[in-house]
């Protein structure tokens, strides 16, 4: 060594845990001749190093610009430390987690050495469905405690083989310190169950799970963060099977697609038509199902998606998810293996109680899944990727507050696409989705969900926030849960949520359009656009208001959107249905009636006057439908928009019912006047709204906005006017965004008080 000998102790965060960041510290201590130690704590590195000051000085830069390619490391803090004379460099063994700093890593796709490994006869782990290294395996779903080291996790069960210990503990070898390292002789091992038969071991199950695939039978297949029902996506009788027993009707069913050609995209290709931008996105590190058109060509079930243009396809993320779909050799649908809406079926014993009745044969293994991580889903609008279910590969998902928080806080989100956000500090945590809150399993898992993140990074909530919304199974528990409660407003939640993701703005006009949420004096919102910022919002722009019949039941029943919308239009109309005259009586009496300035309801009354939808069999399928169809009509108007009695600016949907029901006009014509309609209502209302207002921009938020044709042509024409538009690019823009808008709206009304 050339110069004096100094020492620094070097404290770096952010996602350094779980991506093989303690081994790479390691070798670029080699490269530059340095000795002293680096160690885990709860989310933090710590580093000792000594040696000459230059090169030390290289040795932190290279500590950020060389970093593992999932890492992003964070230097927290750098200081001069006495030199302990260290003879070389260590990797320390963890101490055990102390505060609520530690970052939980995703699961993270098969990486590509690990892909060639498989796939390579001479190889050890040739064909091994559970091969990973320091860049790739799960991680989110298998850890126990933090921090993340293999007794912490689902893989402590398994003792490692001496070929397997060796790499562990070899600096030099990209499996040393990986956490889930496995071999076909002591790791995890496949299991296929059928008609009461068992046949254990990889290869044989892997090769009777890929014959009854073939004969078109359906298989429950256990992945990464739960249960697929796996199929033959080519096969009308083999997908008509799945929906018939699954009771899934219509809702879409994702298809996975083995990896081929320079990209892996080039089987998906031929099937769907992809931008650059939804290449991109399947490539994402969380592998997510992505939205992209399919092709009219395409030889795949047209049961797959009935009434959509686009499919949601992804590409095998796991070394089994690889080997299936490459013996298959070609699509397979993969959907999540759970009971409508509930989240995603993890244990061995459960998939073989609950999915009886669905799958024909089950393809089990004995790593165990610790949560549940759906598979995510993403789709491009406006050029960018947007959530719109967060699951495994991206959970849990790690946001930042611009002001801290008084005290820990636990946000529980709203009742459909449930997922929960655990606040402290500056930090925000929010879960992999759980689903929709109606039964007692989902209940369960949503109880257990908001236990374990606390438990996870050793941080107790004092304080719960929750939708204002006394029905929804998630307010329940609030209350229920002894700890202080604050209730926020949903559709402000909404706008809060888009809010907290761009902390520079500093006032929004923001519309929060969905298909339901609690508003005032007992009324359903869902239409509403707010002005202000979080812990400040006040309602300028709605809807006309109509008496939705029906209550809950009209989002399954577009009929009584259409019928409520006609009548309160003083039009004739009788709706397609036995009991018309009942409804109608019912609907003039008020019984059974809530006021809605909902847009999701007006999508639904569209459908029926436009497609003749009077039911449907899951949520938001008839707006989907209307998107579908929808042909551009630029030329169209704009639907009037009043101001009522109170000063609000509202959307008047009267004048337009006759144009949707005109039948000299075609569907997709009527369904692109309501589309290019509702866009330039928003926009009318933006720039009434533009005067004495002062606003830096634009928000749209809430479900409505998962509808790519309404969102890129409102972006569009406000674009036209140089007005800056701004959607989700972190949490869902549904209601699986609510527990971070919670949260974010929480900390603005503390600090006002504080103030
Ligand atoms: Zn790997
Ligand atoms: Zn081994």
């Amino acid at each position: 060594m050339t110069g004096k000998l100094t020492a620094r102790n070097i404290v770096l965060g952010g996602r350094v845990q779980g991506v093989g960041y303690r081994p790479f510290v390691h070798r670029i201590a080699g490269r530059f001749g340095l000795a002293g130690d680096v160690s885990n704590t709860a989310g933090q590195v710590l580093i000792h190093v000594e040696g000459a000051s230059d090169a030390i000085a290289r040795f932190e830069t290279a500590l950020i610009t060389d970093a593992p390619g999932l890492a992003r490391p964070k230097v927290l803090s750098s200081t001069p430390y006495a030199p302990r004379h260290a003879a070389d460099f260590v990797i320390r063994k963890s101490t055990s987690a102390t505060a609520g700093d530690a970052h939980v890593p995703p699961d993270l796709f098969c990486c590509p050495d690990c892909l060639a490994e498989i796939q390579s006869p001479s190889e050890r782990r040739y064909r091994y469905p559970f091969c990973n290294c320091t860049q790739c395996g799960p991680r989110y779903t298998i850890i126990r405690d933090l921090p993340y080291d293999r007794v912490n996790t689902a893989m402590d069960r398994f003792e490692m083989c001496p070929a397997c210990r060796a790499e562990y503990e070899d600096p030099f070898d990209r499996r040393f310190h990986a956490q889930p390292l496995a071999c076909p002789d002591c790791g995890p091992e496949l299991t296929f169950v059928a008609n009461g038969n068992q046949c254990v071991g990889n290869e044989p199950a892997l090769s009777a799970t890929l014959d009854c695939l073939r004969d078109g039978v359906i298989v429950a297949v256990k992945g990464i963060g739960g249960y697929h029902l796996v199929c033959d996506a080519s096969s009308d009788a083999a997908v008509m099977r799945l929906r018939a027993r699954k009771v899934r009707p219509d809702k879409p069913l994702a298809v996975m697609f083995p990896q081929s050609g320079a990209d892996g995209l080039d089987m998906l290709r031929a099937y769907v038509r992809l931008t650059a931008e939804e290449a991109a996105a399947c490539l994402d590190p969380a592998r997510p199902i992505v939205l992209a058109a399919r092709r009219p060509d395409s030889s795949l079930s047209t049961a797959l998606a009935q009434g959509l243009s686009e499919l949601g396809v992804f590409l095998p993320y796991s070394p089994l998810h690889h080997l299936l779909l490459e013996g298959f050799g070609g699509p397979l649908v993969a959907t999540s293996g759970n009971i409508s809406g509930e989240p995603v079926i993890t244990e061995i014993a459960d998939a073989q109680s609950r999915l009886a009745d669905v799958a024909d044969a089950f393809l089990h293994h004995d790593r165990p899944i610790l949560r549940p991580a759906d598979d995510t889903v993403m789709r491009v609008i406006s050029g960018v990727p947007r959530l719109l279910r967060a699951g495994r590969g991206q959970a849990p998902l790690e946001l930042y507050l611009s002001h801290p928080l008084p005290e820990p806080v636990i946000a529980v989100g709203g009742h459909l696409k449930n997922s929960v956000a655990l606040g402290w500090g500056q930090r925000v945590v929010v879960s992999s989705h759980i689903g929709d809150l109606d039964s007692p399993h989902a209940r369960d898992a949503f109880a257990r969900m908001i236990e374990d993140v606390q438990a996870l990074h050793h941080v107790r909530a004092r304080h719960v926030v929750c939708d204002n919304h006394a029905g929804y199974a998630s307010t329940k528990w609030a209350r229920g849960s002894g700890l202080p409660v604050t209730e926020i407003g949903h559709h402000v939640a909404h706008a809060s949520a888009l809010a907290g993701e761009y902390p520079d703005m500093q006032r929004w006009l923001t519309f929060t359009w969905d298909g339901t949420g609690l508003g005032d004096h007992g009324s359903i919102w869902g239409g509403e656009a707010f002005l202000g910022a979080p812990g400040d919002w006040r309602r300028v722009a709605s809807v006309r208001p109509f008496h939705q019949l029906g209550g809950d039941r009209a989002a399954r029943e577009p009929w009584r959107s259409a019928s409520a919308l006609l009548w309160e239009a003083g039009l004739q109309w009788m709706p397609p249905v036995e009991r018309a005259a009942l409804a109608k009586e019912a609907w003039q009496k008020r019984v059974g009636t809530v006021q809605t300035s909902s847009i999701g309801r007006l999508f639904d009354a569209a459908a029926c006057l436009v497609m003749g939808l009077s039911e449907t069999s899951y949520e938001g399928q008839a707006a989907m439908m209307m998107e579908a169809a929808a042909k551009p009509q630029p030329g169209a108007t704009a639907f009037p928009i009043k101001r009522d009695e109170d000063g609000l600016l509202v959307i008047d949907w009267a004048d337009v019912l006759p144009a949707l029901m005109d039948k000299t006009r075609s569907v997709e014509t009527r369904a692109g006047l309501f589309h290019e309609g509702l866009a330039q209502a928003l926009v009318s209302q933006v720039l009434m709204l533009q005067d004495g207002n002062g606003f830096d921009a634009v928000g749209l938020t809430g479900g409505v906005f998962q509808n790519k044709v309404l969102s890129e042509r409102v972006v569009a024409l406000l674009a036209e006017r140089d007005i800056p538009a701004f959607q989700h690019r972190q949490v869902p823009t549904n209601d699986g965004g609510l527990a971070f808008g919670q949260i974010v709206e929480f900390a603005a009304l503390r600090q006002d008080a504080a103030v």
